[in-house]
């Protein structure tokens, strides 16, 4: 049994007390040490009475207030867990990846450029918080199981008689069944709805490259989010240049005496510059010209760059008059004589 609080302060009281006024069960042992130790015991209670009616100081305010604002915060903190989906993720199941190949042109990989997509993915109901049914509603007891989750299917075999039991298929073997299902995900606790993705293409990426939207693809509940994954594919837009590692590579139409005589010619970038070509060797059809730092940009090393490969493309006459034909054989017959 409890003790009485009259018990404890009395107690309290006799402690200090001469050892003389009580005996050893504890008690007085005459009228005059009873009427001393009432007297003592009224003492001790207004004391006490005085005690407890004693104004807190500031420093008892301020300790009760912290007290109170880390209770409320940590009341705040479960309730935000429990109404929280991500506390509820399992982290070994992630939704599939969704894989958007994504046409991109040689130019904008030189460049590099911002591309946007617009993907359909499964979103979690807003309406419902993925449940699927209005958790105000309730729940009520499938009519096919009665609540069970399993029914007893009959199999007759000549006079005897099997009985088999089975999950309700009515009821997903829950027992239960909402009273008002959502009616934008019509139960599923997820929809599928059209999204637009944007990603950043640094200069210097590769077709065939990857780039991963980390928590943007599919979504359910209790399952982590699943992500997008962007696959760089050639477009099919004509270029005059031809990618090589990190080389360009593009070929010049020039004449017969261009070839002879030597080739300067502009050819116009993939961002749009002039850039300027210039030999003076006799340029044959395997002749390949090597300007360094006009290829492509090398991604992740600061301002270096791949070569631009120069091929030629010489058109011949179709037809040379006499005397076309008598000035060439007397300048390369001259020719042959003068290096033989
Ligand atoms: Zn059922
Ligand atoms: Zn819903």
């Amino acid at each position: 049994m409890e003790p009485s609080p009259t018990r404890r302060r009395s107690f309290v009281v006799r402690a200090p007390s001469s050892a003389s006024s009580v005996d050893s069960d504890g008690g007085p042992r005459n009228d005059d040490e009873s009427i001393a130790w009432a007297t003592a015991l009224r003492e001790a209670r207004r004391k006490q009475a005085a005690s407890t009616e004693d104004p807190p100081t500031p420093a008892v305010h301020y300790v009760l207030l912290v007290g109170l604002c880390a209770f409320l915060f940590i009341m705040v903190q479960l309730y935000s867990q429990v109404t929280s989906m991500d506390s509820f993720v399992q982290p070994d199941r992630q939704m599939a990846p969704l894989v958007l190949e994504v046409p991109v042109d040689l130019a904008t990989l030189y460049t590099g450029g911002t591309y946007t997509a617009t993907i359909e993915k499964q979103v979690v109901c807003n309406l419902c918080q993925g449940h699927g049914y209005d958790q105000a509603a309730g729940m009520h007891k499938c009519p096919v199981c009665g609540g069970a989750g399993i029914v007893v299917h009959e199999q007759r075999f000549g006079r005897r008689v099997h009985r088999v039991r089975m999950g309700c298929d009515h009821c997903g073997r829950s027992g239960h069944l909402p009273n008002h299902v959502c009616p934008r995900c019509h139960g599923h606790g997820h929809h599928r709805t059209e999204s637009s993705v944007s990603f950043t293409i640094a200069p210097g990426m590769m077709h065939g490259e990857e780039v991963i939207l980390q928590g943007a693809g599919n979504a359910q509940r209790h399952v982590a989010t699943g992500d997008v994954v962007l696959r760089l594919m050639p477009a099919r837009t004509a270029s005059r240049f031809l990618r090589r590692g990190h080389d360009l590579e593009t070929t010049v139409s020039i004449t017969l005496l261009e070839a002879l005589t030597g080739v300067t010619k502009v050819i116009r970038h993939l961002d749009g510059r002039d850039v300027q070509i210039e030999t003076h060797d006799v340029v044959h059809p395997q002749t390949l010209l090597r300007i360094p730092r006009q290829g492509m940009p090398c991604r992740g090393l600061q301002a270096t760059y791949g070569d631009l490969l120069v091929r030629f493309r010489i058109q011949f006459p179709e037809t040379l008059t006499p005397d076309q034909v008598a000035g060439v054989s007397f300048l390369l017959e001259d020719k042959e004589q003068t290096t033989s």
